[in-house]
């Protein structure tokens, strides 16, 4: 019912006045773009994690009577294994992108849980076949679930 505003009345900046100044900060100014961790609800109280992306733009935009914030992002090619550490890869980004659809298909196969430890927090997609391999996104087989562990310590054996 209300607009999005960039500051709230105490003059200090809302989340969307930061995300907003963040990107103006690349798109004007040339700095570095922030990298933002992207997390998709699947359902209510299950997120999961979706790729790390750049804000590279952002925008007012009026929807029905409001006034809201939009925000560019772009999918990079960084792959979380450790906060201080990143691998890369030459698979193109948008065959990285799992769709929504298969998602759902692979957490009810595998009980929205780690396929080898079966914790239910911090889970992340997984290719079992490695995109850099040739693998794909769009089918349920080639996905599973794993916990941020051993997603982190298959990311190890490939290297
Ligand atoms: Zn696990």
């Amino acid at each position: 019912m209300v607009d999005q505003v960039l500051e709230s009345r105490t003059g200090k900046r809302t989340q969307n006045g930061k995300f907003y100044d963040s990107a103006q900060r690349h798109k004007v100014e040339g700095a570095d773009a922030c990298l933002i961790r992207v997390y998709q609800k699947l359902r209510p109280g299950i997120w999961v994690f979706n790729g790390i992306f750049r804000l590279v733009d952002s925008w007012p935009e009026t929807v029905g009577s409001r006034t809201v914030y939009k925000f560019k992002l772009e999918l990079t090619e960084e792959v979380i294994v450790e906060e201080s550490q990143s691998l890369h890869d030459r698979e193109m980004p948008q065959t990285r992108m799992i769709p929504s659809d298969v998602k759902r298909v692979v957490y009810q196969r595998d009980g929205g849980q780690c396929v080898i430890c079966g914790a239910d927090d911090n889970l992340h997609f997984d290719h079992e076949l490695p995109y850099s391999k040739g693998g794909t996104s769009l089918v349920a087989e080639n996905i599973r679930i794993l916990c941020a562990r051993h997603n982190l310590s298959k990311g190890a054996k490939i290297q």
